[in-house]
């Protein structure tokens, strides 16, 4: 059976040219932090990748640290600035809202944005540290937040602002304010670099309380040795994704995706598409199919060979209700049966054509498992 991967939120494929760029890497060993020609050789290209990629994002690359991933990276902005009053929005990733015990929550409107008049009335009362962490893509929806104006109000009132960029990196454009947020995480694996190593653009002379403590490995602010093979390939990732962004490829793919939405509801006009009228990525996908459990969906559609998420948090087979949908006031009838579904810039017609032909047969009940097996 021909297999159809639809889940491109929750990791993309490796790309070839990374994919190169690592086995290349493995050829080679040394330390990065050894004085002698090998721990220097590693060194360099360690330093010549972070400038490659501080240039794709235009930044300076004295402001990056290697990380293990996006959750690490959340983890540790979260936890540098000690004793601040951190706010969050309800769509930030559990690496976010797991992170502190008692965040404060931000309002959101119906539509999934951060209300701006309460995030002002919220940072306007008086603690002297404080700490806003909103992500720029919600994972689940796609919905992109109104950042520029949630970093000025921020900057306004003096709070440290963290934006969660995983899922936008290279999906949309990050504009030279987003990365003037104090703190950017980055993931590779959502980009088609390897799992296992992501980015945090740090404050630029500013304090910065390191999470990871040793052996004075980047500057002593993120200690370990580097994972120099997955840094050669992310910066190699990093570059193709950044062409296919400049060469408007995620256009075609945003027009599949809105086909995709209006065939659905045709075959049932009670599902409930999020955030479908405002600004979202253009590869994301999530909506409810009425009376049909989510686990339900995802089982049957990989019965029939196609990779889909239960949009909420699904981790050991079990899948929670999705809080940040519940506080943009979705009912709790649709919340049991939202689907994620996420492009790549390699999905086809084909592709989403089988979709909704799978999607027809399981909301109409008319899936026959045998036939898949
Ligand atoms: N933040 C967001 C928005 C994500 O979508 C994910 C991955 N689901 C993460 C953080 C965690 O990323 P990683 O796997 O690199 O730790």
């Amino acid at each position: 059976m021909q297999k159809i991967y639809l889940d491109y939120n929750a990791t993309s494929p490796l790309r070839p040219k990374a994919r190169e760029a690592f086995m290349n890497a493995l050829e080679e060993f040394g330390n990065p932090s050894s004085i002698h020609s090998f721990g220097r050789s590693i060194k360099n290209k360690i330093l010549q990748a972070k400038e490659k990629i501080a240039d794709l994002l235009n930044i300076s690359p004295n402001r990056i640290i290697f990380t293990s991933g996006a959750t690490e990276s959340n983890n540790t902005a979260l936890l540098s600035v000690p004793g601040a009053k951190i706010f969050i929005s309800p769509l930030e990733h559990v690496s976010v809202t797991e992170v502190v015990p008692f965040p404060s929550f931000l309002k959101i409107d119906p539509s999934g944005l951060v209300d701006l008049v309460s995030l002002e009335n919220d940072l306007s009362s008086a603690f002297p540290r404080k700490m806003v962490s909103v992500s720029l893509a919600h994972n689940e929806t796609g919905i992109i937040q109104d950042l520029e104006s949630i970093i000025y109000i921020s900057k306004k009132y003096h709070a440290f602002v963290h934006t969660d960029a995983a899922q936008a990196l290279a999906r949309i454009p990050l504009s030279p304010e987003i990365l003037e947020s104090h703190l950017v995480t980055l993931s590779a694996h959502k980009i088609g670099g390897p799992m296992g190593l992501g980015l945090l653009v740090l404050p630029e002379n500013q304090f910065f309380t390191p999470l990871i403590n040793g052996g004075g490995q980047q500057k002593g602010m993120r200690a370990g040795s580097e994972n120099y093979p997955a840094i050669m390939a992310f910066a190699q990732a990093l570059e193709d994704a950044m062409d296919e962004l400049k060469m408007q490829q995620w256009d075609s793919i945003s027009i599949l995706r809105d086909d995709l939405e209006k065939q659905i509801l045709k075959i049932s006009p009670g599902s409930i598409i999020v955030g479908k009228n405002i600004d979202r990525l253009p590869n994301t996908s999530c909506f409810s199919m009425p009376g049909v459990d989510s686990m339900n969906q995802v089982v049957a559609f990989d019965l029939a060979g196609i990779a889909v998420s239960a949009g909420s948090s699904c981790s050991s087979g079990t899948v929670k209700l999705s809080q940040g949908l519940k506080a943009m006031g979705l009912p709790e009838e649709h919340l049991k049966s939202i689907l994620r579904v996420s492009l790549g810039v390699a999905t086809t017609k084909d592709e989403t054509n089988k979709f909704i032909e799978v999607w027809s047969r399981i909301y109409n009940n008319n899936l026959n498992e045998k036939e898949f097996l």
